[in-house]
């Protein structure tokens, strides 16, 4: 879907600020990019902070007006942190990335950027359908260029995840739970360490057990981490014998 949506960055002036968004659009699973007008590309700057994102750089469109850039779209938003006069549709970039989700299910999408000392003009903002605003400190809302790129690209992708159900974090490598099973011989075991290095005795144990119960309940510790605990005890028992 989103290889619908080209990213354009009007007059960027600085070369690192197209290759932090090219390395913002990459992490996302962005790849369109449309440069226009660029002060300086390409160049080492560029592709240092792209980090690896060369490809991205290496495909960008290079033209000469924001009306060429997005000239095949159907539909196009801005984004700048200032409200104009006369206003587009105003959307925070959550919003923003389902509309534009939707919109490029069934063509091309443009998300304009602006120059980084002037943003966009009112001029080039009319060639957009929406506005969209990230939601910033109102006395400094001013982001980088790169940064707000990769805020949108990061909501976009999101969006996109939601959509599909595809949400996956990596998988933290875990061992099955210990059972009850493993847990009583566990209680029995501390319970007799417990007694023989003479933390407990045979008539006030009931509480401080329970207690004990109560907090690896809460732990719910894996089998690798039981048998660890379990070392311990058993290495206690051993320096207890060595001694006596
Ligand atoms: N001085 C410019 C700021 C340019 S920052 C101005 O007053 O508009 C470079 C670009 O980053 C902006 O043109 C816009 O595309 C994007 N940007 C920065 N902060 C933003 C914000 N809070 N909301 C939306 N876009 C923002």
């Amino acid at each position: 879907m989103l290889d619908n949506l080209s990213i354009v960055l009007v007059k960027p002036s600085h070369p690192g600020n197209i290759g932090a968004a090219a390395r913002a659009m990459k992490t996302m699973g962005l790849k369109q990019l449309c440069l226009v007008e660029p002060d300086d590309f390409p160049s080492g700057t560029a592709t240092a902070l792209a980090s690896g994102a060369d490809d991205i750089l290496a495909q960008a469109r290079v033209v000469s007006s924001l009306e060429e850039a997005v000239a095949d779209c159907q539909f196009v938003v801005g984004t700048s942190a200032r409200v104009r006069g006369v206003s587009l549709p105003l959307v925070d970039p959550r919003s923003c990335a389902k509309t534009i989700l939707e919109e490029s299910s069934r063509g091309s999408v443009g998300l304009v950027f602006g120059r980084e000392d002037k943003g966009l003009t009112n001029e080039q903002l009319r060639l957009c359908h929406l506005q969209v605003h990230i939601p910033t400190n109102p006395d400094f809302s001013s982001l980088n260029l790169g940064a707000a790129v990769q805020v949108m690209c990061y909501e976009l992708r999101m969006s996109g995840l939601l959509a599909s159900g595809d949400i996956e974090l990596p998988q933290v490598r875990s061992h099955d739970l210990a059972t009850v099973e493993d847990m009583e011989r566990f209680y029995s075991h501390l319970y007799e360490t417990l007694i023989e290095i003479g933390f407990l005795d045979h008539s006030s144990h009931e509480k401080i057990m329970a207690k004990l119960r109560r907090l690896y309940g809460r732990v719910r510790p894996d089998r690798v981490e039981l048998s660890i605990l379990r070392g311990v005890l058993s290495e206690t028992q051993r320096c207890l014998d060595k001694r006596s």
